[in-house]
């Protein structure tokens, strides 16, 4: 049998959460929000939950806080058509409150398919809970804008967009962070795949991705 294509384990995850009961995220929510964008993304943004807006559309940061990330990722030089954008957990969690640990380990393993099936040479977190994936114990106000080799791929740390509605004086790192990290991200993981160093994870399968999940984290790469 053919190896399923990219975006046919994409479309594969997205029905998986419609339909999802693994968790008790999905009571009471309109949509599943599984992620949208390029199939082939070579970044790919993992965010926290999805919200009010994002529950009644089923699509990822289409608030006010996917508006900011529109500008952030124009600072960066990217589109939105470009790159994948998703969430640690799929369904939203009442009144937006934090996601919770368990509910976190159940919506893993479709991040984990996502991350497989995309393949993506550089992956940003936004906010602290797609951070504690990839650079456990770290503290989001040390390492914002700083990225690290994790599982064959180039891991860039960044405030979540939401922060900075909350407070004015984010709106600024952000914009640096994204416009200085990604694309020192991006050139550092095009070095690397000219070394060999970067993701061997085969494209579609899962199946090396999830093997390496217990890797130990390189040294932080500053700039
Ligand atoms: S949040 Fe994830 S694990 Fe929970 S019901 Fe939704 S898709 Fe399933």
């Amino acid at each position: 049998m053919p190896e399923e294509s990219s975006a046919e384990v994409l479309a594969a995850v997205a029905g998986e959460v419609q339909a999802c009961t693994n968790c008790d995220l999905y009571k009471g929510t309109q949509h599943g929000v599984p992620g949208e964008g390029d199939a082939h993304a070579a970044v790919m943004f993992i965010g926290e939950a999805p919200g009010f807006n994002e529950d009644r559309q089923g699509r990822p940061f289409v608030g006010q806080a996917g508006g900011f990330l529109g500008e952030l990722l124009a600072a960066a030089g990217l589109r939105r058509e470009d790159v994948f954008i998703t969430n640690v957990v799929k369904h939203r969690p009442p009144n937006n409150r934090d996601p919770l640990p368990e509910e976190i380990s159940a919506c893993a393993r479709s991040l984990s398919r996502q991350i497989a099936a995309i393949n993506p040479r550089v992956i940003v977190t936004l906010g602290r809970y797609s951070m504690a994936r990839f650079f456990p114990g770290a503290t989001i106000s040390r390492i914002h804008g700083q990225y690290k080799l994790v599982d064959g791929r180039v891991v860039v740390a960044m405030y979540h967009p939401a922060a900075a509605l909350h407070q004015q004086s984010l709106r600024q790192t952000l914009l640096d962070d994204f416009a200085a990290a990604i694309p020192a991200a991006l050139a550092h993981a095009t070095q690397l795949a000219a070394e060999g160093k970067l993701g061997t994870a085969s494209p579609a399968s899962g199946k090396a991705d999830d093997a390496k999940d217990d890797e130990p984290p390189q040294q932080l790469a500053l700039f």
